[in-house]
């Protein structure tokens, strides 16, 4: 983005360079499962361990209570985890800010990596406390934010302390900006968005705001029957949000207005059961029986969806279009993933937990333009609201 500064123009030789990283990785009996978001930082580590910075590594690992010290949310997996991806030793510090940190951080060489403990283990840390900013801040000579998962929180380690160093902004937190901004402001057109999940009431103003921005709206997912309502149909016993019918109406309405396509299910598949071994049936959006739920977007909704994607020079998409981790309910949400792989000329975002695990399962990543790695921070952006860990970097 053009007023954040980035990590080029950073001269890191010799210097203690502090990097909030987000190392929120799933671990068990003490190993990482899923090492991508260690993968997503290593450009930025790499690059300052190559320019003979003194690396010091700070991140959150799961929901610590807040009070000290608990060895299942320590750091020490991905401490390690890292030292096999860079081929290079990391030390952990016990502590965050204590004596063992700040001993290591002084101790550090050109070119070595430090990881402190667990930035949740002190309570002041979420509280954006600016004692704890200081502490912080005191270990290094310079600040650099990679953590665009946590962007949209102002806490100590992505607000506060970037007041007290030069700030910068590493490669993935650069990347991600970039790209969801370019895709907002200026998009290849047709822009189709894809919008699904559970509720409408969680997406509500990405609907809003993507309905400034795009050709077509596709919606699926949970939310879809809440727009089925606004319709006038019987959605059975579906996900549905009663509170809610009068706004999905008037984003109908400032779809029409605007001259958006919004397209909705013509066809859903139903359940007696939320459950892989329910009986299901594929029925028109109609003829809902009361008894049954609709948990997937039906085959004829799922090829009109395919057809508009396929149209598209640029996709965003955020949440899958049924309950796609039950096998009996995934194949809309696995063919709008296909047909957005599908369509190499166009330019392929997509943002979201759900949505990227639900690529990742029908191994479709390799051919998206970009995933986010953000799910809560790319969905606020894409809402046009200001990321306080962003705005720090100005
Ligand atoms: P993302 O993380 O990509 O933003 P969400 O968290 O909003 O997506 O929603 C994902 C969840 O929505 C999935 O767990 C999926 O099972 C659920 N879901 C999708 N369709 C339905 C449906 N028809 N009924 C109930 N839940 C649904
Ligand atoms: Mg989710």
């Amino acid at each position: 983005m053009a007023d954040m500064k980035t990590i080029e123009t950073l001269d890191a030789a010799g210097k203690s360079v502090i990097v909030r990283v987000d190392f929120n990785a799933p671990v068990q009996e003490g190993m990482v499962t899923d090492d991508t978001r260690i993968r997503a930082a290593l450009p930025t580590i790499r690059h300052l361990v190559d320019a003979g910075a003194k690396v010091i590594l700070m991140s959150h690992r799961g929901r610590p209570a807040g009070t000290g010290f608990e060895e299942e949310l320590s750091l020490a997996p991905v401490a390690r985890r890292l030292g096999e991806l860079i081929d290079a030793p990391v030390v952990l510090a016990a502590d965050i800010t204590g004596e063992d940190a700040r001993g290591r951080a002084a101790a550090l060489g050109e070119g070595e990596v430090l990881v402190l403990e667990n930035l949740r283990f002190d309570a002041r840390e979420k509280k954006n406390d600016a004692a704890f900013a200081a502490e912080l801040a005191s270990l290094a000579d310079a600040y650099v934010n990679d953590a665009f998962g946590t962007a949209h929180r102002a806490h100590a380690s992505t607000a506060g302390i970037a007041a007290l160093l030069p700030s910068y902004a590493g490669y993935l937190m650069e990347n991600e900006v970039t790209t969801l901004t370019g895709m907002l402001e200026s998009p290849k057109r047709p822009f189709v968005a894809i919008l699904g999940g559970s509720k409408v009431s969680d997406k509500i103003k990405v609907i809003d705001a993507l309905l400034d921005k795009v050709d077509t709206l596709i919606i699926g997912g949970g939310m879809c029957f809440t727009f089925l309502l606004a319709q006038g149909y019987e959605v059975g016993s579906s996900l549905k949000e009663e509170d809610w019918v009068e706004r999905a109406r008037a984003m109908m309405d400032k779809a029409s207005s605007l001259g958006v396509e919004l397209l909705l299910p013509v066809d859903v598949v139903v359940a007696d059961a939320f459950s892989a071994d329910a009986n299901t049936e594929v029925v028109p959006v109609d003829a809902m029986p009361e008894t049954m739920m609709g948990l997937d977007i039906g085959p004829q909704t799922a090829r009109i969806y395919a057809d508009a994607i396929a149209e598209a020079a640029s996709v965003f998409w955020n949440g899958p279009m049924g309950v796609f981790e039950m096998k009996p309910f995934e194949a809309g949400t696995r063919a709008v993933a296909e047909a957005v792989a599908a369509n190499d000329a166009a330019d392929t975002i997509i943002g979201g937990g759900d949505s990227v695990a639900a690529v990742n399962q029908f191994d479709l990543a390799d051919r998206m333009t970009f995933i986010s790695t953000g799910g809560g921070a790319s969905m606020e952006l894409v809402q046009g609201e200001k990321l306080p860990g962003v705005e720090a970097l100005r």
